[in-house]
C-alpha cells in the first residue's frame, strides 16, 4: 500500500463485477469509490485543517477534531482491510485451512460454531458497524470484536484477521434492510488464503 504523509484510497485487489452475485458492481462501485474515498477525505481535511492551525498558530476545537479524526481514520482501515478480506465469486472457498482453519477450531470448537457466532456478531451490530475477527497476542487467541461506526469497542494492539462490513451503504442497492442476506452471501466471497496469511504472519 502507498504510503505517505495522507491517506490514500487502495485500489481494490479485483475487478468490480468479480464479487457477483454476491456484491454488484453497482454496490461495490458506490462502496468503494464513494464512501471509503469520504473517509480518506475527511480524515486527510482534518489532519490539514490540524496542520493549519499549528502554522498560523490558532486555536482549533481539539475534541471535535480529534474524534471525527477517529472516526474517518478508523473507516479507511477497516475498508482497507475489508476489500483483501474477500475473494471473487469464481475463487470462494468454504472453510479456512492452514494455522488459520487450526485456531478458528481450537478457539470455537469447530468452523460451524465460529461461522455462527460472527454472523451472529455481524447481525447484531447496534447501527452501523463491522464484526471483526482478530487476535490478542498476549493470550494468543482470536476474538471476535464488533464494531460500532468504525472505532467504538475496539481492543487496543489487537491485529485485525477479517472484517466484514454491516454499514448499510454495504449492502442496501442488493439487499435493502436484509442485513442477515447480506452476511450469508459473505461467507461465498471470504478470502481465508489473505485472513490465513495475516495470522501466519502475526505468528512469526
Ligand atoms: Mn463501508
Amino acid at each position: 500500500m502507498e504510503t505517505g504523509r495522507f491517506y490514500v484510497l487502495p485500489p481494490l485487489p479485483y475487478g468490480t463485477k468479480d464479487l457477483e452475485p454476491f456484491i454488484s458492481e453497482e454496490q461495490l462501485e458506490i462502496h468503494h469509490d464513494k464512501h471509503h474515498q469520504g473517509y480518506v477525505n475527511g480524515a486527510n481535511a482534518i489532519l490539514k485543517k490540524l496542520q493549519n492551525a499549528r502554522e498560523e498558530d490558532v486555536d482549533v476545537d481539539v475534541k471535535a477534531s480529534l474524534k471525527a479524526l477517529s472516526f474517518n481514520i478508523g473507516g479507511h482501515i477497516l475498508h482497507s482491510l475489508f476489500w483483501p478480506s474477500l475473494a471473487p465469486s469464481s475463487e470462494g472457498k468454504e472453510k479456512p485451512g492452514g494455522v488459520l482453519g487450526n485456531t478458528i477450531d481450537k478457539e470455537f470448537g469447530n468452523f460451524e460454531r465460529f461461522k455462527k457466532e460472527f454472523s451472529q456478531a455481524a447481525v447484531s451490530v447496534e447501527g452501523s458497524g463491522w464484526a471483526t475477527l482478530a487476535f490478542c497476542k498476549q493470550t494468543n487467541r482470536p476474538i471476535i470484536m464488533q464494531i460500532e461506526k468504525h472505532n467504538t469497542n475496539i481492543y487496543p494492539t489487537f491485529r485485525i484477521l477479517m472484517v466484514l462490513d454491516v454499514w448499510e451503504h454495504a449492502y442496501y442497492l442488493d439487499y435493502k434492510n436484509a442485513r442477515g442476506k447480506f452476511v450469508d452471501a459473505f461467507w461465498n466471497i471470504v478470502n481465508w488464503n489473505t485472513v490465513n496469511k495475516r495470522l501466519e504472519k502475526l505468528l512469526k
